[in-house]
């Protein structure tokens, strides 16, 4: 979205006259101070009215199709949310039951993921896959430190080996923890890391290696079990023990329920840890996500600090201190609500939506579907060769006309000739809607026939895609 203007940046903030408290009068007189504090207090009906006001400008949520993160949750996960919106999660002692509910779904997961031994189970809320990413990737660099002690003090320099389609918070990761990303490009219609590949990437410096299920570029699992067994082949040949670490941010609460013979997760005896994002395929709103460990042996202790100052010798392993203590409520409330058959049910659905759209877009004759909503329900599709006068960004740039937030962007390397439009479906996202949205696209093609060509550009990508 454009921001304020030149002028609006400087102009005080513009205030109704009929949220004056009880003379209008008054209300017309105020003008507020758009990036100081104002100097004095309003009454709180009108401190909501303007924020709400300014509000009406952000896109309607259950209208974005770019973001993989929960946009409705049910009226009794909001009066819960609201209800517990002042606890402090890390209060743990303030606040048992709540901790109890966190522990609760740690086993739940590490359960559901396979875990060895579900009933000690490794792992701990976080406030998004990014933070349990953080979590997971620092724990492969300590046991890498560990295995390799001489050659860190001799200066050697660890490496995480992952495809271009890794998600920015791995990029971060690299960055902040310094260790050398090793980004295994894509090819021809290879889109995310391939098995082979991903052990030619490997040497004895390699902490561990990102498998993504799914990924962010076009919804596809990469295949966690070949990754692993071409790093057993390369123990073998070379003795370097390479683990891996599953982003399991969107499918992880996908493939137990609809794949449950897929092997991704801790069945593979050389996943040591998996994260997930609560917030996407989860269900609840965002600040939550989880990171699990196969065992104690994966999480070096010494990561792990002891507090005992809030009362209680309280184990923690996070980034953050404090955080809401609703979204872990709220993500318990939806493991209870559910259980494994709900999730399936509502994942069902999410992904024949997905599906029926992938088929029904590919059906107007002048896209080509590059993934088909089957595994995460997440499509990638770009125009078929013959379509010269318009680009994936025009589509994007018309369908917010009709309200649709569709992202195009170009793929990393070596696809970056490849620029697609990505939906990614979601609860809350019915055959109905996705019905209009095929309307509202086919609507739009005489016009884009119309055009001499390409109008907008990978520069010109207002969407952001992660
Ligand atoms: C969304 C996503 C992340 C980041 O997750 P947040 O919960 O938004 O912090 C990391 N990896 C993958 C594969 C993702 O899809």
């Amino acid at each position: 979205m454009a921001s304020e203007g030149e002028k609006g940046r400087q102009r005080p903030l513009w205030v109704n006259p009929l949220f004056g408290a009880t003379d209008p009068v008054s209300g017309a007189k105020t003008v507020l101070p758009r990036h100081r504090l104002p100097d004095s207090p309003m009454t709180p009906t009108t401190a909501a009215r303007l924020i709400r006001d300014e509000l009406m400008l952000d896109g309607n949520p259950r209208l974005n199709l770019a973001t993989f993160v929960t946009t409705w949750m049910e009226p009794e996960a909001h009066a819960l949310m609201g209800d517990t919106a002042d606890k402090n999660f890390i209060d743990r002692d303030e606040y048992p039951a709540t901790s109890d509910m966190e522990r609760r779904c740690v086993a739940m997961l590490a359960h559901l993921w396979n875990a060895s031994d579900p009933d000690a189970p490794v792992g701990t809320s976080t406030i998004g896959s990014s933070e349990a990413c953080m979590l997971g990737g620092m724990a492969l660099k300590r046991r890498w430190i560990h295995r390799n002690a001489d050659r860190y003090a001799a200066g050697a320099r660890p490496n995480l080996v992952m495809g271009t389609n890794a998600q920015v918070c791995w990029k971060k990761f690299c960055n902040y923890w310094e260790v050398r990303p090793r980004l295994v490009p894509m090819e021809g219609d290879r889109f995310h890391l391939g098995a082979e590949q991903a052990a030619e990437a490997c040497d004895e410096d390699t902490i561990g290696v990102v498998a993504i299920l799914g990924s962010t570029m076009d919804g596809s699992y990469e295949p966690v079990a070949e990754i692993c067994a071409a790093l057993d082949a390369l123990r073998d040949r070379t003795g370097w023990d390479v683990p891996v670490h599953v982003d399991a941010a969107s499918g992880g609460m996908i493939a137990p329920f609809l794949e449950p013979e897929l092997e991704w997760d801790f069945r593979l005896a050389r996943v040591a840890s998996i994260n997930t994002s609560g917030h996407k395929y989860g269900l609840v709103y965002p600040g939550i996500g989880w990171v699990m460990w196969r065992d104690e042996e994966a999480l070096p202790d010494e990561l792990v600090e002891r507090v005992n100052y809030l009362g209680g010798d309280v184990p923690t392993f996070t980034l953050n201190f404090s955080r809401p203590g609703s979204q872990v409520i709220a993500q318990y409330y939806y493991f209870l609500r559910l259980g494994h058959q709900g999730y399936g049910a509502v994942q069902r659905a999410t992904r024949e939506v997905a599906m029926y759209l992938a088929e029904q877009i590919e059906a107007l004759g002048c896209f080509r579907l590059l993934t088909r909503g089957d595994e995460l329900p997440v499509f990638a599709l770009t125009t078929t060769d013959d379509v010269t006068r318009f680009s994936v960004f025009d589509v994007s740039r018309r369908l917010r006309e009709f309200g649709w937030i569709v992202p195009a962007y170009t793929f990393p390397a070596n696809r970056e000739d490849l620029a697609v439009l990505r939906v990614v479906c979601r609860n809350g996202f019915s055959l109905d809607l996705a019905d209009r949205l095929v309307e509202d696209l086919r609507s739009l093609l005489p016009w884009l026939r119309k055009q001499p060509g390409p109008i907008y550009g990978p520069d010109d990508a207002t969407s952001f895609h992660h």
